[in-house]
């Protein structure tokens, strides 16, 4: 199949369009990473992203609406709870997906056989353009090849899936970088099952009590059955082998100049490249965890394309604010293999 790139345009956004309508794939720009989508009330398109990812069929797809009014329009669930409103109130159109209970008509392939949906509302123009001109409801996971860095450039959707979708709309580098906050409203406490651009303080003023899911932060193993079925997969990892530091300032940059070598690089801060002996990679200023979100798939990706480096040292983020975010993607990218040089 010949994957048309489409520049953002009204024209183009209506040709996409059309081939949603008829069943195919198109990658989505949106605030947080590029989506791949099809229409979320057709199964047999959804099983199509399964297909061009290679993404395991236990994984639910999130759903992307226009305005919180479609979740009535389509009735896409069963109930929508007061909580849902109060968030899309405060959150959307932004990086924020809210799970609920289903209705029937999700199809089977969108929520993986449980009984929930999980809907968000994009802020990206061109996301919610293509949702109105559709006229459907959009199913977009990440628009990479299962496994690897999600995609935050057109140029990155091009080359993990060029010729097994039928289309990408180019709009530009993600704002956000990382993936929409996960947070399910059919537990007694709303409860976190993936970190993003909103984070756990913003969603704990607006719900008064709110949990973080263990699959968070910690490895869960690939034949239990949780509530969060992308949180188990490794996940996020470039080709290179990440191992993240638990350490200070000085630390990280002795241990890396210890180690440094021809095939070994450090994914830092700016403020370590004047003292690193080896090839940096930096993710921005230290503790601006926003630029470390909107950098990180991008200098994942970058890693891999300089072709000679075997091992990527990391400086572990700390959990506060969009940090979160980054934690859990880099310790996904890891593997969860961390160095405690406290404890050396
Ligand atoms: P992706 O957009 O590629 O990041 O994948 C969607 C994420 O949302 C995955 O981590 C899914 O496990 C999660 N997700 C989607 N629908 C549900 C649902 N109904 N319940 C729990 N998690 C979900
Ligand atoms: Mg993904």
């Amino acid at each position: 199949m010949n994957t048309l790139l489409l520049k953002n345009t009204p024209d183009n956004i209506k040709k996409a369009a059309h081939i949603l309508q008829d069943g195919g794939l198109v990658g989505m720009p949106t605030e947080t990473v590029y989506g791949l989508a099809a229409d979320a009330l057709n199964g047999e398109a959804v099983s199509k992203i399964f297909a061009a990812k290679c993404r395991p069929m236990d994984n639910p797809l999130i759903v992307h609406i226009a305005d919180f009014s479609d979740i009535e329009k389509y009735d896409l669930a069963e109930e929508i709870p007061k909580s849902a409103k109060m968030l899309s109130d405060m959150f959307w159109p932004g990086p924020l997906t809210i799970i609920m209970k289903k209705s029937n008509v999700i199809p089977n392939e969108v929520s993986a056989g449980l009984d929930t949906v999980a809907v968000r509302l994009p802020s990206h123009p061109a996301a919610r353009a293509l949702i109105k001109a559709a006229n459907t409801p959009l199913a977009a996971p990440s628009a990479n090849l299962s496994g690897s860095p999600s995609p935050t450039t057109a140029e990155h959707v091009m080359n993990d899936l060029s010729g097994k979708i039928n289309a990408v709309i180019d709009g530009g580098a993600c704002d956000v970088g990382v993936e929409s906050t996960v947070i399910t409203l059919v537990t007694d406490v709303p409860r976190i099952l993936r970190p993003g651009g909103v984070t756990f303080e913003q969603l704990k003023d607006v719900l008064g009590k709110v949990d973080v899911d263990n699959a968070v932060f910690h490895k869960i193993s690939e034949d239990k059955k949780v509530s969060s079925p992308g949180m188990k997969y490794k996940h996020y990892a470039p080709k290179a082998n990440v191992i993240l530091l638990k350490c200070t300032d000085n630390e990280y940059i002795d241990y890396i100049n210890k180690n440094a070598d021809k095939d070994v690089a450090a994914l830092c801060c700016d403020e370590d490249i004047p003292f690193l002996n080896a090839a940096t990679f930096s993710l921005g200023k230290r503790g601006d965890y926003i630029s470390q979100a909107h950098r990180l798939f991008n200098e994942l990706r970058r890693i891999d394309n300089v072709g000679t480096v075997k091992t990527v040292y990391s400086r572990m983020p700390s959990v506060d604010g969009v940090g979160m975010a980054v934690y859990n993607r880099l310790v996904r990218a890891a593997g969860f293999e961390v160095i405690d040089l406290e404890k050396l």
